[in-house]
């Protein structure tokens, strides 16, 4: 069966330029610095602008003499390190042979080093650790194996190749103990004694030694997956593989073809890698002064308490007393708009009426509703069931009696679950009477981006709304800089608070451990401290996402929590990091401060 790259990463391109599409006033930009007039790297560039383009990330070409000497270089290097509108660089190689590709790789700043050479993120690469930057080809074998379901735990993966560019950090990464990797990983190369006897026993075969049509049938397992990395351009122009395809296809299970298997796929991750130091960025510039310490305030701000939550609303310029009545009206809306649809403690709201409807009883939903009610069903299924509005009912009864008896909670049970509700065409259904939604934990982020968007549409373009742990930035700060938010003053990373965040055209949620959050999966609450097995050490104390909108930051966050311990909940996160490359998670446990 065929592996098709091209397809994969037309679909991932897709989305990426879905994701870029969301932040308007500033694009993901590229640096390529192109050395000398080798006409494959030309055709490499080209491909790699062009694809650049499609998705809306900005890319520059430096085109520079094959005699620049390695000091000029560097230099050129550095000018892109300073520049804030650069958020990756890429040395196209090969190098002419005078320049030493190693300094060049370390000179990059580990954070616009989006082909994941330097130095530092070879280590985190190494070490597991995920924030860093993977290389686009390697990591492109990665994420097709995974998309094409291609079982990799626990099989035999046979590497021919040792390259620091495929070879090694292919081993690295799919030796690591996490999920879709786990595999036992045998790296040949040249020197390799019984090269065949290697390849044959392969459950996943992966060719990347640069030599046209190596890897023959009698080579390979029968039914086995065979990955083939090499570009050989043969002299009439055609590329071919390492793998001579038209034989072996006829014995592995599935194949990947030269052109339109791997090549895409590292463009791919190129554009992926690209579009993560651009949010990276964000990260970054919190050095900027937050806009509270500014000496005169060029900004108008709001503030007050919305169901007992406090709310913080700043407009990036200093506004007319008419604009202030049309923001203020703005707000006032919103909220009542929320408590309208959200507020159960309302018995005239929306969600009030749906949770007191009867067993199958059709209700018609708003458009609010059903918008948020679709990303509640999306991240339920995205976390399997522990992300669950309809916890009410338990939630109730463990805050009544710490000891439940066992009638209570079956009946608490049994109003409880996502499957009691059916949303279909707008219309509602539960087919439970006791069934009921408690959607406040999601539905402040949409309400934060409903602020953002209502303003937005009036002509303000840059603010920041924040409504108890839900943050959304537009624009720019007056002083243009990005805007910057502290996270939660009380969480500790390392023993040191949370340093302030960026915000540039994305939201930020987070979640704190209350105490009192159940794991619908065992109908408990998550954090009994009367039971045994109950750590606090591990047990998560707050979860910040980073999301294009707070209404998916805010769900995504609430479904964190709702994990037994951080490396569980960490793993979850990666899994949806992959599915989104645009968000982000700060998973923080308990210090042990007893
Ligand atoms: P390198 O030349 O850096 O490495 C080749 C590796 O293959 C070396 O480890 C070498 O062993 C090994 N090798 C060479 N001959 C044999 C042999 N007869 N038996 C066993 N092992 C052998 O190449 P790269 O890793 O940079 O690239 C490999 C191929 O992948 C090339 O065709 C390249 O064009 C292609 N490529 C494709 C990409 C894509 O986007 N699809 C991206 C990058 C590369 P030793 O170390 O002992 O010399």
């Amino acid at each position: 069966m065929l592996i098709d790259g091209k397809k994969t990463a037309n679909e991932i391109q897709a989305e990426i330029r879905s994701q870029i599409g969301l932040h308007k006033t500033r694009k993901p930009g590229l640096a390529v610095l192109l050395v000398g007039d080798n006409p494959a790297s030309h055709t490499y560039v080209k491909y790699k602008r062009k694809a650049c383009a499609e998705v809306g990330i900005v890319s520059t070409v430096i085109e520079l003499a094959g005699s620049i000497s390695e000091s000029d270089l560097l230099k050129q290097i550095e000018k892109l390190n300073q520049n804030p509108a650069v958020d990756g660089i890429l040395v196209q190689l090969p190098l002419p042979s005078h320049i030493d590709e190693k300094n060049i790789t370390s000179a990059i700043d580990p954070l616009k080093d989006i082909d994941g050479f330097h130095p530092i993120n070879v280590g985190k690469m190494l070490l597991g650790i995920d924030d860093g930057f993977f290389p686009c080809t390697p990591l492109g074998i990665k994420v097709l194996l995974e998309k094409h379901k291609i079982p990799v735990e626990g099989k035999h993966i046979v590497i021919v190749g040792r390259s620091n560019i495929v070879g090694k950090p292919l081993a690295a990464i799919l030796m690591q103990k996490k999920p879709h990797c786990n595999a036992t990983v045998t790296v040949a190369h040249s020197q390799s004694e019984n090269l065949q006897q290697l390849t044959k026993s392969a459950d996943i075969l992966i060719a990347a030694l640069g030599r046209p049509l190596f890897i023959k049938k009698e080579m390979v397992k029968p039914k086995s997956t065979i990955i083939d990395v090499g570009i050989n351009r043969m002299p009439n122009g055609k590329l071919i593989g390492d793998v001579d395809f038209d034989e072996v296809s006829k014995v592995a299970g599935h194949i990947t073809p030269v052109p339109g298997g791997i090549g895409p796929m590292t463009i791919a991750m190129l554009l992926q890698n690209t579009f993560k130091a651009f949010l990276k960025t964000l990260l970054v510039l919190f050095l900027f002064a937050s806009c509270s310490q500014s000496p005169k305030d060029l900004c108008t701000h709001f503030e007050g308490t919305e169901m007992a939550r406090p709310y913080q609303i700043t407009v990036g310029k200093i506004l007319s007393a008419k604009e202030k009545r049309l923001v203020e009206k703005v707000i006032q809306e919103t909220f009542l708009d929320a408590r309208t649809l959200f507020d159960n403690n309302d018995p005239g709201s929306e969600i009030s009426k749906l949770n007191s409807a009867s067993a199958n009883t059709l209700i018609p939903l708003s458009k609010p509703l059903q918008d948020l009610l679709t990303l509640c069903d999306k991240i339920v299924s995205l976390s399997g069931g522990r992300f669950d509005p309809t916890v009410e009912p338990l939630e109730k009864l463990w805050k009544q009696t710490p000891n439940p008896t066992v009638d209570a909670l079956q009946n608490a049970c049994d109003a409880t679950g996502w499957e009691h509700i059916c949303i279909h065409n707008g219309i509602f259904k539960k087919d439970r009477p006791e069934t009921a939604l408690d959607l406040l934990g999601v539905s402040k982020g949409l309400c934060v981006d409903w602020i953002v968007e209502r303003l937005e549409k009036l002509g303000f373009s840059d603010l920041l709304v924040k409504w108890s742990g839900e943050i959304r930035g537009i624009g720019h700060h007056p002083e243009n800089r990005d805007w910057s938010v502290e996270v939660d003053p009380s969480l500790r990373v390392n023993e040191q608070p949370m340093a302030p965040l960026p915000l540039r055209d994305c939201a930020i949620s987070t979640c704190v451990n209350r105490g009192y959050m159940i794991d619908p999966l065992t109908a408990s609450p998550l954090y009994n401290r009367r039971s045994e097995a109950w750590n606090f050490e591990r047990a998560i104390a707050s979860v910040t996402v980073i999301a294009p909108t707070c209404a998916l930051a805010d769900a995504l966050a609430t479904a964190a929590m709702v994990f037994q311990t951080r490396s569980e909940a960490e793993k979850w996160a990666q899994e949806i990091v992959d599915l989104y490359p645009n968000v982000s998670f700060w998973i923080l446990s308990h210090r042990d401060d007893r």
